[in-house]
């Protein structure tokens, strides 16, 4: 292989067990080039340097094994923004973005609204509300340190303004908000699929919550409450087979009208139609 299109052509070969093996390779390779995927379609017959041939396939060796594209990478796409990923940070996924699109629905989006995010990750809920509604007030949490410092680094990157704290759920927060906003853990901790895939090499702390996957979310929805400005809300995202039981969470904590927004896309396969996101106010 030496030119751009042989190149792909060998490395989705290689790749022949991932589940979109040709994304993969254009993706790696469009990394060890530090170009665009867009250009490796312009130039398909481009020859590629030794350097550049050694570089991808270590790349795709890695991806070989098992490693996410994202912490191969080291960044996602999420809404508008390029957010740093760490093995400390869950990878971001597309779904979430459903809880991005929602609150800017709850609320005016030109006043001051304060908003809080629990559990952040990488900030990617947090940031993208903050890139959208510079006059929102925006916190956000994790209780792990490290991925608290990946959050922090990509709000610097981008030049966003997100107060962050090193929280467990609402341990170290006092304060009320008009929206409180979580993607917590949710997935019952005997669930096959955490063996599978991305989510082997994910922080199970960010993915697994109990032996139904509720633990944080019952959590949440109880101390949530002690939060909530008048007319706030608890934005939730959850499995889909989650739906009811956290509507009936919601209502006998006493949440006065709860909402269920079904899943419209996924990228991911393991999380196929299995988010959806409920709201109580
Ligand atoms: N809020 C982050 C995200 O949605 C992290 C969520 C988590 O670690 N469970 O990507």
């Amino acid at each position: 292989m030496s030119t751009v299109s042989e190149a792909l052509d060998w490395a989705t070969d290689q790749l022949r067990e991932s589940d979109d093996a040709r994304l993969d390779s254009q993706v790696l390779l469009a990394y060890a080039l530090n170009v665009s995927r867009t250009w490796l379609f312009t130039w398909p017959d481009k020859a590629l340097d030794g350097a550049t041939l050694t570089a991808f396939s270590a790349l795709i060796d890695e991806r070989k094994s098992g490693t996410p594209i994202a912490y191969i990478t080291g960044y996602r796409d999420f809404w508008s923004l390029r957010l740093k990923v760490t093995p400390d940070t869950l990878i971001p996924r597309a779904d979430t973005e459903l809880l991005v699109e929602t609150a800017l629905t709850l609320k005016n989006v030109e006043k001051p609204c304060d908003v809080i995010d629990l559990g952040t990750g990488t900030g990617a809920i947090a940031l993208s509300l903050a890139n959208e509604c510079p006059s929102w007030r925006i916190t956000a949490t994790d209780i792990n340190p490290k991925t608290l410092a990946v959050a922090k680094e990509n709000a610097t990157a981008l030049g966003l303004a997100v107060s962050f704290k090193e929280s467990a759920w609402f341990d170290a927060i006092s304060d009320r908000f008009d929206l409180i906003i979580s993607n917590p853990p949710y997935i019952e901790s005997e669930d096959p699929h955490l063996q599978q895939g991305d989510l082997r090499f994910e922080p199970a702390g960010a993915l697994a919550s109990g032996q139904d996957g509720l633990d944080d979310i019952r959590l949440l929805v109880q101390h949530a409450l002690k939060h909530l400005k008048k007319d706030g809300y608890l934005l939730l995202e959850h499995g889909y087979q989650q739906a009811e039981a956290v509507r009936s969470l919601m209502a006998e904590a006493g949440y006065t009208a709860i909402y269920n927004e079904e899943m419209k896309l996924t990228s991911m396969k393991y999380l196929k139609n299995t988010r959806g996101t409920t709201t109580g106010f």
